[in-house]
């Protein structure tokens, strides 16, 4: 059975020439707004022919590297430096990123747990629908800021999956590179289903996938990372004129090949990692203590790395429970073209 139109209407004509600033409204009917909308913001740059580069932040609301550097873009892009079309959504959760959380304070809905979404489901999975359906398909590059948010702090690295179609492997792969990040990673997804990464490769688009700090802020240095990386990658697929600027140091390849890469908790307490972020480990190193805080005299656990690699990502508050997250261990690789 075919689905019905998405309900969300744009402001923007997308086939226009120049600049427009305007919203996707979600029509919603509410105790505080009985004919209501929900107005995410979006940015529409084009200047003639040429491929159309898709834009987004804030699919998850506390991811603020991605946001703030589209609201920054969105400010400063001019039509007359674009060949072709730039489509910038800084917010594709904008119930969420309003709220300053991962999920939406409207459905509890998870974005990007959402897709291919469903015109009939509620206000998260009609805006998955939406770019599945709508925004997808007008786009040639979809880029896909994100971050650790308020839980996870990540090391900045611009990554593709591994897919069936090589070519199409290969040029997200290239993208990823040019995205110019301190690292570069070919990524295993615990859970692939439902992500708008797969709801965008299954349409053959090329899909650059982005994890650029967190913490639930903004550094100088991140920030610097990711609007570099942005307008990397635009001169890469040819929507700007430039040249791409890559780190000083060589970029760091890492691979993330199975589950064994997550260290989850199996308890509840004070959480001490005992490594940072980009240190090297090794099998068997300890990587984190977790203290009992009910009571005083009792020795912490220990947590050890199940394989060699670089700290990639790690939790970010002090407190953990039971099935956090609290390490990833990438491995490091010379090179990313293998074929798997
Ligand atoms: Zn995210």
């Amino acid at each position: 059975m075919s689905k019905r139109p998405s309900p969300i209407s744009a402001t923007v004509d997308f086939d226009a020439e120049g600049i427009q600033h305007g919203f996707l409204k979600l029509p919603i009917s509410t105790n505080e707004s009985a004919w209501g909308a929900v107005m995410i913001p979006v940015t529409v740059v084009k200047n003639g022919s040429g491929p159309t580069a898709l834009l987004t932040g804030g699919n998850h609301g506390d991811e603020y590297e991605g946001i703030t550097a589209l609201l920054k873009l969105a400010n400063t892009l001019t039509p007359e430096r674009v060949h072709g079309r730039v489509i910038i959504v800084p917010m594709m959760n904008t119930p969420a990123a309003m709220a300053g959380t991962r999920t939406s304070p409207m459905d509890d809905g998870n974005l990007n747990r959402s897709f291919p979404g469903d015109p009939d489901g509620g206000v998260t999975e009609q805006i998955a629908d939406y770019f599945t359906r709508v925004m997808v398909p007008m786009s040639d590059i979809v880029v896909d800021l994100h971050s650790g948010g308020r839980t996870l702090d990540i090391l900045p690295f611009g990554a593709a999956h591994v897919l069936p179609d090589k070519d199409q492997q290969r040029q997200a792969l290239e993208g990823a590179k040019a995205f110019g990040a301190p690292y570069a990673m070919k990524m295993f997804e615990l859970d692939a289903a439902r992500l708008f990464d797969t709801a965008v490769e299954s349409q053959g688009k090329i899909f650059i996938a982005t994890e650029l700090g967190g913490g639930g802020s903004t550094t100088p240095e991140r920030m610097a990372i990711t609007e570099r990386g942005i307008s990397n990658c635009l001169i890469h697929y040819g929507l700007l004129d430039g040249e791409i600027e890559l780190p000083d140091e060589p970029q760091v390849y890492v691979d993330m090949p199975d589950a064994s890469c997550y260290v989850q908790s199996e308890h509840t307490g004070l959480l001490e990692l005992t490594l940072g972020l980009g240190d090297r480990v090794r099998q068997g190193d300890a990587i984190a203590r977790i203290y009992d805080m009910t009571r005083t005299g009792a020795s912490p656990v220990i947590y050890r790395a199940e394989r060699d690699g670089l700290l990639v990502a790690r939790r970010f508050p002090s407190l953990v429970n039971m099935g956090d997250t609290i390490a990833v261990i990438a491995e490091v690789v010379e090179s990313l073209d293998g074929d798997q």
